[in-house]
């Protein structure tokens, strides 16, 4: 059998969804050289100060803890919580929001998403709860904000907590202070893949010092001192290598922000007015980051949303289908009551339409219009 020949033109190099940001490796030297010098790796070092205040002073909250992931911070958040019971969340998210409540034997009650925002709807939350639920966990899903306000007013209503799943949610945009101080405690993730990364990590946000201190015990297996262990923590601590790189990293964010903003509003402009696709409402406002660019493939389009996905394959550019499928239907989950055909019809309906187009500051116009004329070609 032959080797497939490789085909060198421009045309043809894969695009995939996202690449990683990454600063320049000559500017990372002085922070290594540092590391090697003082010989502090993680812990808490010095590193790890430096970058909980920047990233404090640029996200505008007052208190955060870093963490190895953002998964880690989400099981965490929960444990800060002392969250139990059923906790009402959304299907359509990556699953991590989900088994983040099994980690700590909490039963996830799934509820729909508003067709406009792909969020959780405020609307049919309040049927879903029931004496076992204390707390909700939304997503800002493609890093557009939640209807914070609406989802507080339940929490109020029924002395519920709410944790917000912010992976998808640094930098947004908010009006009267940052969407990250919403709730009682929300969690970012720094993975390669999302719009601010330190390779892995991520960060829970906390409205006072009292909370943060909890949560930095619960992330260092539970010791107050050294002698003293006051729960069954977990080793959630980001290292001084990560913590380094997301200083550095944050020295370029802005202008990663901004290029992304850019190729949203093209693909937006280009996209406008094709029959049967839908891009989101945040797609080139000021109110996302754009870490992602999803579209929806409507009935009106001329062909469906899995051939349009294969097309884009046969010509070497790597969209996703996020969130397909919805979270509710893996194995862990399926048998639940609110997992069941029929109770989630929005969030089922936009799994089978979503595309997620390539978005990241190292794509090109010409790639944009690349991409954007597959589909106006159909
Ligand atoms: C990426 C992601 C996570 C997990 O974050 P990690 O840092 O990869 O552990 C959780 N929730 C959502 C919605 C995500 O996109």
């Amino acid at each position: 059998m032959n080797p497939p020949v490789p085909d060198s033109s421009a045309q043809d190099q894969p695009i995939y969804v996202t690449q990683p940001q990454l600063a320049p490796l000559a500017e990372f030297i002085p922070y290594l050289e540092q590391i090697w010098e003082n010989k502090i790796l993680t812990n808490g070092g010095p590193f790890h100060q430096q970058f909980e205040q920047a990233l404090c002073d640029y996200l505008g909250v007052e208190h955060l803890s870093l963490f190895a992931n953002g998964t880690l911070g989400l099981v965490t958040a929960l444990q800060a919580l002392r969250i139990t019971g059923e906790v009402i969340t959304t299907p359509y998210s990556f699953v991590a929001t989900a088994h983040s409540l099994l980690w700590n034997g909490i039963k996830p009650v799934f509820v729909d998403i508003e067709p406009q925002t792909l969020n959780l709807d405020p609307a049919k939350i309040e049927s879903a709860i029931t004496p076992q639920t204390t707390a909700i966990l939304p997503v800002h899903c493609y890093g557009q904000a939640c209807d914070v306000a609406a989802i507080q007013k339940i929490a109020d209503n029924y002395n519920l907590k709410v944790i917000y799943d912010a992976a998808h949610a640094f930098g947004v945009p908010a009006d009267g202070g940052s969407l990250l101080s919403h709730g009682d405690l929300s969690v970012l993730s720094f993975h390669a893949t999302k719009t601010f990364n330190t390779f892995e990590g991520g960060a829970i946000v906390c409205p006072d010092a009292k909370t943060k201190q909890r949560i930095d015990h619960l992330k260092n297996f539970g010791f107050v001192d050294e002698v003293t262990v006051v729960a069954a923590g977990i080793n959630g601590k980001m290292s001084e290598v990560n913590a380094a790189f997301g200083l550095l990293q944050l020295k370029h964010i802005d202008a990663a922000l901004a290029r992304r903003r850019e190729i949203a509003a093209l693909y937006c402009r280009l996209l406008a007015d094709v029959r049967g696709i839908r891009c989101l409402p945040a797609c080139d406002s000021e109110r996302s980051n754009h870490t992602y660019f999803p579209i929806l493939v409507g009935p009106e389009f001329p062909i469906g949303r899995d051939a349009l996905f294969q097309k884009f394959r046969d010509r070497n550019i790597f969209v996703r289908r996020y969130f397909h499928p919805l979270i509710s239907d893996f194995p862990m989950y399926r048998g639940l009551q609110s997992a069941q055909a029929g109770n989630l019809p929005v969030a089922r309906n936009a799994s089978a339409r979503v595309l997620c187009l390539p978005i990241f500051p190292g794509l090109k116009d010409e790639d944009v219009l690349r991409i954007a004329a597959i589909i106006t070609e159909c």
